[in-house]
């Protein structure tokens, strides 16, 4: 999703000075919020956006101040980067992405041939983004960038997403009561802002309408053909992991830096099993996403087409990954530097169980890892004389595994 506020860094902390916000403030403000929608009002029509649009989806939309407070969190908890690839890139995922590429094949050979970009690239995206379209977010999409096209600190990017969202109602793509999604407005199957929908989007199942939330064939086209506006080269690999000789000097490393082969294979890289780097083919930087430590991997152009759909590495290396899984590929070689691993969804949702089991509040055993869980674990981390971190991982689960029934 081409945004500049990613999804991924949205916080884990619910936020307690939401309601103790002061009331004559949110009574001045809801004056300028009608204003602010007046204003809309008038810069949609001159979008061509008609009146009756806005009069019957957007007149009346009330702002949310909850994702005001999103806006401006900072996380608290910062997510290391094997348990956010434990989570995108586990078992479940890959058995449910090769089903996914089974069961909408054609459509997906058709999608290749029209924009060069492969069925397990496309499907990868599409697991890690929207869960192959069962997680879309449920937040309505003209109430939160209302919101913030009105209030906040980026009221101009947000106006046009708003604006954006306005666009597509009134073209008719989706109706307004399917447009729900992240408080910073990606949506559908893709998780696509506005503004990239009315860019990208494309109608590949031949309704006449693109709609990212309810047609799988124009979801999968959409995002290759995000992936081929980038830049993506057909045919070419994303990378791979690689194995670097005792003593590897690396302050080249960075996804930028790329390099001939040849400079690698003169360096004593090899692949990750020991063999040989290829020789030839495009240049390739060195990417260490933690450290001299972990995993080490070539990356080539199409990790930054990746990584422009949502400006981080930690995803592109999620969607590489499990693109490579989908088509039979292993898991890393390399060990991440930590003797506490990340663990699956369906381990997640085992934790949660056993944190239940003992008595703890936590809500149902969904496999996400919210504030409720993190607290429950520290609780437990405490009784059992480790580092209070919160975190759920290997160590935690063993420990209550091992306890169950005593
Ligand atoms: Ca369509």
């Amino acid at each position: 999703m081409k945004k500049t506020i990613s999804r991924k860094t949205i916080p884990v902390r619910i936020l307690p000075l939401l309601l103790g916000l002061a009331m004559p403030s949110v009574q001045a403000s809801s004056r300028d919020f009608a204003a602010c929608l007046d204003r809309l009002r008038f810069q949609a029509t001159q979008r061509g956006i008609s009146k009756a649009t806005f009069d019957t989806h957007a007149a009346r939309i009330e702002p949310d101040l909850s994702v005001l407070e999103l806006l401006d969190a900072q996380p608290e908890f910062k997510t290391p980067i094997w348990d956010y690839l434990a989570g995108l890139v586990d078992e479940e995922r890959v058995e449910d992405g090769r089903a996914m590429l089974e069961q909408w094949r054609d459509v997906l050979r058709q999608v290749e041939g029209r924009f060069g970009v492969d069925p397990a690239t496309v499907v990868a995206v599409w697991g890690v983004e929207s869960n192959f379209g069962r997680t879309l977010g449920q937040r309505p999409l003209l109430v939160s960038l209302g919101t913030l096209a009105c209030m906040g600190r980026r009221q101009e990017y947000f106006r046009g997403e708003f604006l954006s969202t306005l666009k597509i109602i009134d073209e008719g793509h989706i109706a307004a009561e399917r447009l729900t999604g992240s408080w910073a407005g990606a949506f559908g199957q893709t998780q696509f802002m506005p503004s990239t929908f009315l860019q990208l989007a494309v109608d590949f199942d031949g309704d006449g309408r693109r709609d990212l939330v309810d047609s799988v064939p124009d979801s999968l086209a959409s995002t290759a053909n995000f992936l081929h506006r980038g830049g993506w080269r057909s045919g070419e690999a994303w990378g791979f992991e690689v194995k670097l000789p005792p003593g590897f000097d690396t302050s080249g490393a960075g996804r930028r830096n790329k390099r001939p082969m040849s400079m690698w294979v003169g360096r004593g890289v090899k692949l990750a099993n020991g063999e040989p780097l290829p020789a030839g083919g495009p240049d390739r930087a060195l990417l260490l996403p933690a450290g001299e430590n972990g995993p080490a991997f070539l990356v080539g152009k199409n990790f930054d087409v990746i990584y422009g759909y949502n400006a981080a590495e930690s995803y592109a290396l999620a969607i590489a990954h499990l693109s490579d899984r989908l088509r039979g590929g292993e898991v890393f070689r390399t060990p991440w530097p930590t003797d506490d691993p990340g663990i699956s969804r369906a381990e997640r949702r085992d934790l949660q169980r056993l944190l239940i089991e003992r008595g703890h509040d936590i809500g149902t055993a969904d496999g996400m890892i919210g504030t409720k869980t993190r607290q429950a674990i520290v609780q437990e981390q405490k009784t059992l004389g480790h580092e209070p971190n919160g975190r759920a991982g290997w160590r935690i689960l063993e420990a209550l595994r091992s306890m169950e029934g005593k």
